[in-house]
Parts: C-alpha cells; structure tokens; sequence
C-alpha cells in the first residue's frame, strides 16, 4: 500500500495470494488493508488537503505531472500490459490497448488541466461583477471493479488530480496489480507524498470505511448496482459528492438494411470481447425479423470458431472468466435462460479441452427466440452469453432496447442514417453509437442512465465531476443600503 508517500505493508501484516484466472497459479501476494488503514490514508489525505500545497499548485503544473504519468505508462506499457494479462486473463492484445487508452487518460487530462476556466456572468445589480470559479472537491475515494483494473483507476485517478485533489484509491482485491505498479510510476512523475494514496483490501471494510468516513468529500465507484446502492447509502453519512458507473445490459439493434458483414462482426466483438465481462458489452441483440435467420446462422458459425486459451498466445481470441465464484454465476444463468425457454443455439457449458481445465473457461453461448421478460434479457450476465430477439418496426426496437433498469450503452446498426439517429436519438443511454460498437476515449464522457449510473468520467464532464463551483459576487462601489437605521 502507499501512504504519504511510503509503501507499506497491511497494518495487521495480513497478504492476499492474487491467482492467474488461466491456471490458478500464485502470481504474487499483496497488502491486505483493513478499517485502520483505511482510516490512516483519509487523515492523510485530509491533512495534505487541507494543510498542503497541492490544491494550489498552479493547475498547469499539476496538468504536467499529470500528462507525465501518461508517457511513463506508455514507456511500461509491455510490462504492464503482461501484468494485467497474468492478472485478469484478457489476451496480451487487449492489454495492450487498455494501457494504450491509459496512457490517453493521463495526457488528456494533463492538457485539459489550464483550460478549464471559470465564468464571468453579467449580473443584474449595478456596479458589481460576478465570477464563478471552479475549486476542488477535497478528499475523493475511489472504487475500482476487476474487470478493467487499470483503465477504471485511470479515469478517476488523472481528473482527481488535475482538478487538485487528494485521493484515497481502492483497487479490486481480485485485480490490483497494474493500479500498484502505476502509484511507482506516479511518484516518478512527481505526485507529492500524500496527495494520491493507495488502500488494498476488501470491498466491505476498507470500500466501506472510504464510502462512510466523514473526512472524504467524494466518493467515485465503479462495480455492480447492489454494492452502489450500499455506497449510496454510505454516502449520505456527511452528504457526500457520488459518483457511480455501475452495471448495464446493452442492446444491439441490427436493421435488415445494415451492412451484413459489419454487423456481425461489431455484434461478435460487442459481446464476446473480455469473456464478455464489459460494462458496455452488447449482451442482448434486436434483429430486425427479416434478417434474423442469416444473422443467427453466422453468429453460430463465428462463435463455435472462437479459440479461448492463454491471453498470452497470439492466437487465443478469448481468455477465461476472472474466478470460479464468477464462472458459477455465469452458470445459474444459462441454466435459467434454459428454464425460461431460450433456445440455446451454441455454447452453454464449460470447453472439454485438457490445457483448458485449470481456468475458469466457459464456451461463448448464444441464446435464440428470447422474450423481453426472461431475466436471461433482463439482468447482466457479464460473461460470454448472448441474448437474441427479434422486432418487426423500428418503434418495437426502441422499446424493447429501452426496457430494462439499465442504461449504460447501446448500438444501431443500419444503412439507413436518418433511422438510425432517429433510434439513437431515442434510446435512454449516456452512450450510443451507430454502425459500430464499443469505442470510447478520453475525450467524450461516459457514464449511464436510470440504474446504470450518476455522473460522467472522461471528457470535459469527467474533470467537472472533481470540482465544487463556487460563485464570487464583487460590488465595486461599496455604500450603506440603509434598511436598519
Ligand atoms: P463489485 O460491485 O462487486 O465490486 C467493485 C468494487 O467495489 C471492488 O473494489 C469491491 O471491493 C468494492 N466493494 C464491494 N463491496 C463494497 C462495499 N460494501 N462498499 C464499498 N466498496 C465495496 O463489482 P465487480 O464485480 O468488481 O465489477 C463488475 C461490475 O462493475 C459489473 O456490474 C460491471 O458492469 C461494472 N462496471 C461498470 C463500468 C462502467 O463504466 N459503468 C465499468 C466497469 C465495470
């Protein structure tokens, strides 16, 4: 762990062994933290806060440490990539591109960190001015899940930052590995001791503590809806800030006129990518009727094609699912899709291949003539398994997409550009994107509607959601108004 600028051990000198989810062999042990240690990063936090110089650094300097975080990642970018492959099981590949996206963060941010001005408002009184200016929140926690170990951290670390806060980070205690390695390369770039500090441990001690404490001004999570519920409620201990990306279950709404093979191949990467353990991944397809059976008769093809193996090997397309807990919960949910009536058109167990028995693999599967009411739809599996359903118009396909508590993300796929914007125009998402699936980058903001979140990270939004907005109102020619005499 790293506090004030020192690495330490856990106070209560408890480790945890981190496991390769391809083999289940020890990859390293770490710091378990607990309640005090917890403690001990907030009062240090609050202190380099409130006594320290960072908030008033000048905003340029912060944005340079910030933009030289970026360039010491992508110096370490293979170490880190292997690092986050030995660690999540995603292919070298994906690593790569995590840390490559990571690395945009940090510059991103870096630069976003002078131009960020405040506002000069014509007020309605005479002789005065009128400014509003953008100050930091003071002390943030952040929850990071273990799927995107290092990418979720990047985009609450670098705007925290910027914006001249101090910061409490907790990884995942499955995943914590790369969020280690990179609090070495932020010392390097010059973040003073006591400005960003490092807490490992579980979710309901030291996540909690960081959710309740009342010394964290903030609380930025990442993970599932029921864990955001309780931070929620921990939050309003001292009314704190709340920032949550949680959950979704995604629609991919494919019009007959879209380009076949672009279609299904974005629909194979919107859902399979990562094991399909992406927030965004597009686990629930629409296909307009007409083209329903040539669509379904490719993704089968495709899918039974997919190599999983070791994220090392340059042909896996595919790595295994993070735990045995989470393969099992995978499980109960194909088993249900199966009791409710989808059709299972491929997949559905785990692969029968010896070299694949010590992962927590399980085969890419596709449900068909699913119904909008199964929970298979419903709920997000986040594991390899897609849902299909058709629709006959394009009002059906708005509806049905809509139809969930979710509203992270969502894709229409068509040749028609006024129908798709139309569609886009109505689904209730914070991300939807046309002809194609999953980009995001630094420079847009991302975040959901209804029970997939509240605020944005990335983008311009993402550094306000770390700033409090002051306004400072000046007459400038002072006399007695005279009402009290
Ligand atoms: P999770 O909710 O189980 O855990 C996330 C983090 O919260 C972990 O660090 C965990 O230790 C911590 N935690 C657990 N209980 C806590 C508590 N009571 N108080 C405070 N912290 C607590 O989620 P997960 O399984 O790690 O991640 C998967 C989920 O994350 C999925 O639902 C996925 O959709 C979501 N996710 C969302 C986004 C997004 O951008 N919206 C991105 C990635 C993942």
């Amino acid at each position: 762990m790293y506090i004030n600028g020192e690495w330490e051990e856990a106070s209560s000198g408890e480790t945890r062994t981190i496991i390769n989810p391809y083999n289940q062999e020890e990859i390293t042990t770490v710091a378990e933290g607990n309640v005090d240690d917890a403690k001990r990063a907030i009062d240090v936090a609050r202190k380099t806060f409130d006594q320290g110089d960072w908030p008033a650094t000048p905003a340029n300097e912060r944005g340079e440490i910030v933009y030289n975080i970026g360039r010491l990642i992508r110096r370490d970018l293979e170490e880190l990539a292997s690092l986050e492959t030995h660690d999540s099981g995603k292919t070298l590949e994906e690593s790569r591109a995590d840390m490559d996206d990571i690395a945009n963060v940090f510059v991103y941010f870096g630069g976003l960190a002078d131009k960020e001005g405040g506002e000069v408002i014509e007020p309605p009184i005479p002789h005065s001015t009128s400014k509003v200016v953008r100050e930091p929140v003071g002390v943030c926690g952040q929850i990071t899940p273990w799927n995107y170990p290092l990418l979720q951290a990047s985009w609450k670390l670098a705007p925290a930052l910027v914006a001249g806060n101090t910061l409490i980070m907790k990884p995942s205690e499955i995943t914590p590995l790369t969020t280690v390695k990179v609090f070495e390369l932020m010392e390097e770039a010059g973040v003073p001791a006591g400005v960003a500090n490092l807490v490992l441990g579980p979710g309901h001690t030291v996540g909690d503590e960081l959710a309740k404490n009342m010394d964290v001004d903030l609380i930025s999570f990442t993970g599932g809806i029921e864990t955001g519920k309780k931070i929620m409620q921990a939050a309003s201990s001292n009314v704190k800030n709340i920032a949550l990306e949680l959950g979704g279950k995604n629609p991919n709404i494919v019009f007959a006129d879209a380009d076949f093979e672009t279609a299904v191949d974005q629909a194979m990467n919107a859902v399979f990518f990562h094991a399909g353990q992406v927030c965004s991944a597009g686990a629930r397809m629409l296909i307009e009727e007409s083209a329903y059976d040539d669509v379904v008769d490719e993704l089968v093809n495709r899918t039974k094609r997919i190599k999983l193996g070791n994220g090392f090997n340059s042909d896996t397309m595919s790595g295994p699912l993070i735990s045995a807990d989470h393969r099992e919960k995978v499980e109960k949910y194909v088993e249900m899709g199966k009791e409710e009536g989808a059709h299972l058109a491929v997949g559905g167990k785990r692969p029968e291949e010896p070299e694949l028995q010590d992962g927590f693999f399980y085969l890419p599967t596709i449900f068909t003539h699913c119904k909008e009411d199964m929970r298979i739809v419903q709920e997000e599996v986040f594991g390899p398994v897609l849902t299909i359903e058709t629709f006959q118009t394009t009002e059906e396909a708005i509806q049905k997409a809509n139809n969930t508590i979710y509203g992270l993300a969502g894709a229409v796929f068509s040749t028609d550009i006024c129908k798709a914007e139309y569609v886009a125009s109505k689904l209730r998402m914070g991300t939807v994107w046309i002809n194609d699936f999953h980009p995001y980058f630094a420079q847009a903001p991302w975040g959901g509607y209804k029970q997939s979140g509240i605020g944005r990270e990335l983008g311009v939004q993402g550094l306000e959601e770390y700033t409090e907005v002051k306004h400072i109102y000046r007459n400038i020619q002072p006399e007695p108004i005279g009402w009290f005499k």
